[in-house]
């Protein structure tokens, strides 16, 4: 059966999988609600988005996402407030993020009205899936892939943009030892480090293994060039907090621009907390962390929004971050997720009601 909602077409799926579900015992995109939206690019335009139930997808073995690489995505999550209301954050930050990915990547770029009218039916048709115990959100996400057929090594003529969506419990359990890496980059200028391509992740896979046979959960990226400069963590953001002042390097080719750092700096500055934008040595946390400067490092991504570092691993030394009783991390954490759920004022406009 179809119906329409917003000028999207709506497929039912004929059995709904969430009595199957534990709720209040969630892992990270483990399970995924019932239906997806689903978008197709071909004879030179995307066709209008349908929600559909969400089911494995067919593809030719010479689609060029298979050996070329073509695939980008987004990570977003949805919450419920007291009285059922859908909320998203900055929403249209990642729809733009996309499309920024997409124009790196050679994709078509993808009209607005499709992503959030697509996005916005798809939650309402699956809102019941949206989790409401404190921590746990809907993670969505948003993807492009090409679909067009043949081995030539070129841009394909069709792709395929999926949203699909999980109900998800908190990302990380606990604080989490780092790796400043020496050896191997994630991104270099001219590449595609800012952009959210699939590729990206599957180069951060080895050196992260590499990390963990060592005893370390992550690594800290730091450029390519000199191995000098602290860029980020794993898939995340980072912050370092030197005395009172949170400290986060510049969004650049290499450097990723996440929606949780940019809300984090915000934040921290109307709290009063000195933040600086700038280059951050590996030598001055190695020097801070031996002074007792260094008081927090964190990860920041819409995953775990923040994820405290309990120390770091360089040149086979170990350095211990302290543990206080009241960190930046916790306090920005509680802020930022406050204003996701609607536990408080949003004097920035982040929040976007479904
Ligand atoms: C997604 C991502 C981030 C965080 O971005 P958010 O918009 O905050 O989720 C940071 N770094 C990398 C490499 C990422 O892929």
């Amino acid at each position: 059966m179809s119906t329409i909602v917003n000028d999207i077409e709506v497929i039912k799926a004929n059995h709904t999988k969430i009595h199957d579900i534990d709720f209040n015992n969630l892992k990270f995109g483990h399970v995924f609600s019932d239906h997806m939206l689903e978008c197709d690019y071909k004879d030179g335009k995307w066709h209008t988005p349908k929600v559909v139930p969400y089911a494995p997808i067919s593809l030719d073995p010479s689609a060029k996402i298979f050996h070329y690489g073509q695939s980008i995505f987004e990570g977003m999550k949805a919450y419920k407030d007291e009285d059922d209301n859908i909320l998203l954050f900055r929403p249209l930050d990642n729809f733009k993020r996309l499309n920024i990915s997409a124009k790196r990547l050679a994709i078509p770029e993808l009209p607005e009205a499709f992503f959030m009218d697509g996005l916005k039916t798809l939650l309402k048709v699956d809102s019941d899936w949206i989790p409401k115990k404190e921590g746990s959100s809907l993670y969505i996400r948003p993807f492009i892939f090409a679909t067009g057929k043949g081995f030539h090594a070129s841009p394909a003529d069709e792709y395929k943009f999926i949203i699909s969506t999980a109900p998800s419990g908190a990302y990380f359990a606990g604080k989490v030892k780092v790796l400043i890496e020496e050896k191997y980059s994630r991104s270099a200028n001219g590449g595609v480090g800012f952009a959210k391509a699939g590729g990206n992740y599957a180069g951060q896979f080895y050196p992260t293994q590499l990390a963990v046979k060592k005893g370390y959960q992550q690594v800290i990226w730091t450029d390519d060039n000199t191995h000098e400069y602290i860029e980020e963590a794993g898939a995340m953001n980072i912050f370092v907090r030197i005395n009172d002042t949170l400290i986060t390097g510049p969004t650049s080719d290499r450097i990723l621009d996440g929606i949780t750092r940019k809300s984090i700096i915000e934040l921290a500055k109307t709290e009063g907390i000195p933040v600086e934008v700038r280059k951050i040595t590996v030598s001055e946390v190695v020097e801070a962390a031996k002074n007792g400067t260094l008081k927090e490092m964190f990860g920041a991504g819409t995953a775990a929004v923040i994820s405290p570092i309990a120390g770091f691993g360089y040149k086979n030394e170990d350095f211990d971050l302290p543990e206080l009783e009241n960190t930046f991390a916790s306090s920005l954490k509680k802020r930022i997720t406050d204003i996701q759920t609607n536990k408080a004022e949003d004097p920035f406009g982040w929040r976007y009601k479904v």
